[in-house]
């Protein structure tokens, strides 16, 4: 079955989440583990991890969480750089508490002492969230190339996972990000290319928006499936290509006025034949 879904709140209680993602249809969702907009882990009691452990058996809705906003990796500042490693360490912890298995993260920005020093911070995070935090696995996920960042060309991705030569790393592939990156993912040729470069069966989970702006933007604005510049047909290619429709494909777009969550999903669903 495709495990297909949104990025859904965990407001009120975390095991909420699936109340949320089941209302509109989703097979799998995306979540913070934690406040997104702190640095610290926010406390969890006992009897919300068992609510959510039993939600998950009694939905099967599968789940990947999401790094929050203020970490970043690839960071210069002697300050944030470890910060931001214990953040990462403590949401993979707080994953291994839920039992969610992928725990996605931005590879950040370098702050401006360029992509060489970037990309090797990078692997050192990696490398030490991996020692200390067992069980969760990292998903890097690609960047829409904004200025300072880090992880915008597919060879990039691949460098860090040469250098870390870890299992528990892999990717999750933004699709807005890959067209503002330049990569037209609406070409059969492109797609061929990409995966030529990073290994397909390295990818675990998609993030599937729509572009606002236009191929090569540089800019990171999502738009709803069919109401941006990937469009339908251009997702019915992606989604049918290779083992793309296999992966577990999250929607982050935006909620409304356009489309409802639940008639978006269906028509993503539709898509994969
Ligand atoms: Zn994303
Ligand atoms: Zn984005």
């Amino acid at each position: 079955m495709l495990a297909l879904g949104r990025h859904v709140s965990i407001a009120g209680s975390i095991d909420m989440a699936f109340d949320r993602a089941a209302g509109i249809g989703c097979t799998a969702m995306q979540i913070f583990v934690t406040n997104p907009r702190g640095w610290e882990l926010s406390d969890m009691d006992e009897k919300a991890i068992s609510a959510f452990r039993r939600k998950a058996k009694s939905t099967g809705i599968g789940t990947i969480a999401h790094m929050p906003y203020l970490p970043n990796i690839a960071s210069s500042n002697p300050v944030s750089h470890p910060k931001s490693v214990k953040s990462l360490i403590g949401n993979m912890e707080r994953c291994r508490s839920l039992g969610i298995g992928h725990l996605v993260t931005h590879m950040g920005s370098h702050l401006g002492d360029g992509k060489e020093g970037g990309l090797s911070r990078v692997v050192d995070s990696v490398n030490s969230a991996l020692d200390s935090a067992k069980g969760t696995m990292i998903l890097l996920e690609n960047e829409a190339g904004h200025r300072n960042s880090v992880g915008d060309r597919i060879e990039d991705l691949v460098k860090v996972y040469d250098e870390v030569g870890n299992r528990r790393l892999g990717f999750c592939l933004d699709t807005c990000h890959l067209f503002a990156a330049g990569y037209d993912i609406t070409k059969e040729a492109v797609l061929d290319e990409m995966f030529g470069i990073l290994s397909i069966d390295r990818v675990f989970a998609v993030h599937l928006n729509d572009a606002k702006k236009e191929l090569g933007s540089r800019l990171d604005r999502h738009a709803n499936i069919g109401f941006g510049h990937i469009g339908k047909d251009g997702f019915r290619r992606f989604l049918n290509h290779g083992k793309i429709s296999s992966k577990i494909i999250i929607l982050e777009t935006p909620e409304g006025p356009e489309i409802g969550e639940a008639e978006e999903i269906g028509i993503v669903r539709e898509m994969v034949e």
